[in-house]
């Protein structure tokens, strides 16, 4: 049982679908204000409503600057403080090398990468005047640990995403500001919507645990992040993907029987 999060304050980018809906409601669930973050003010919006009267839609594109800022603002004014960030925001366009332009790679990178440092440096004045905070990505197996054909760039936002959480860990442990990334397999959220039935059931094949996460999986290990507990944890990454990474072949799958 974790050392009650009543009354802190959390901001969720990309809050308003899938994971980062499911991490929203689990702090909501926990006693924390959320601020619930999209590009899109009335599915952010819906998502607070569910949440209840402790939670606040806010309408920011997490790749600019100006709205990294507003959204800090906006939860210190409506809550008067921001002790968890979220950076959950991101984007997974396909497209192989030979047909991605360098216009996917820089969007891909300013939404999942660029957003990161952005909305650090956003909420860092608040955390620092409150004496602490928690910093909780949401990076990937894609990338840090793994690659699949068409996500080159988005592997490389993910695994970039670590690189900065290591000398930013550093940097703000004195001001006991932690940063600690989730590193999701495949979840089931509204992302795989268009991505079809055969990649469902083949992936379900190639995790031991023969199922795709769901988003509390994911929300249970930000939340623990989150905690009070986790305080001396910094810097580090969780695999949360039923195994998904563990067999070094199809061999080993197929010999579970
Ligand atoms: P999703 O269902 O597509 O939701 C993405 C969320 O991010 C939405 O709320 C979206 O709202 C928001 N968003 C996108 N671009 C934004 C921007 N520029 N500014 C602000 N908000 C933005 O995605 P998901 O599957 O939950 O993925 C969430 C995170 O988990 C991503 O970082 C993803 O890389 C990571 N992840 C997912 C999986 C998986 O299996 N689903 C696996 C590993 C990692 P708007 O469109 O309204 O802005």
């Amino acid at each position: 049982m974790l050392k009650s999060l009543q009354g802190k304050t959390a901001i969720v980018t990309g809050g308003s679908r899938g994971i980062g809906r499911g991490i929203a409601r689990r702090f909501g669930e926990a006693g924390l204000n959320v601020l619930v973050v999209s590009r899109s003010a009335a599915d952010a919006d819906r998502v607070a409503a569910e949440i209840g009267p402790h939670a606040e839609g806010f309408a920011a594109d997490v790749s600019r600057p100006e709205d990294c800022d507003a959204m800090a603002a906006a939860a210190v004014a409506r809550f008067g403080g921001i002790d968890v960030l979220c950076a959950n925001a991101g984007i997974f366009p396909a497209a192989k090398l030979g047909e991605m332009t360098a216009a996917d790679f820089d969007h891909v990178m300013a939404t999942n990468l660029r957003s990161l440092f952005l909305s650090v440096s956003a909420v860092l004045p608040a955390m620092t005047e409150a004496g602490g905070g928690r910093i909780v990505l949401t990076s990937s197996i894609t990338g840090p640990v793994t690659g699949y054909p068409g996500w080159s760039h988005y592997g490389a936002s993910k695994a970039g995403q670590l690189g900065f959480m290591r000398t930013a860990a550093i940097e703000l442990a004195p001001r006991r500001i932690t940063v600690n990334a989730v590193l999701p397999g495949n979840i089931m959220t509204e992302g795989l919507d268009g991505i079809g039935g055969d990649y469902i059931t083949k992936m379900e094949a190639s995790i031991p645990m023969r199922r795709l996460g769901g988003v509390e999986d994911i929300a249970n290990a930000a939340l623990f992040f989150a905690s009070e507990e986790a305080a001396y944890i910094t810097g580090q990454s969780l695999v949360v993907d039923g195994g998904q990474i563990l067999p070094e072949s199809l061999g080993a799958l197929e010999a579970m029987g």
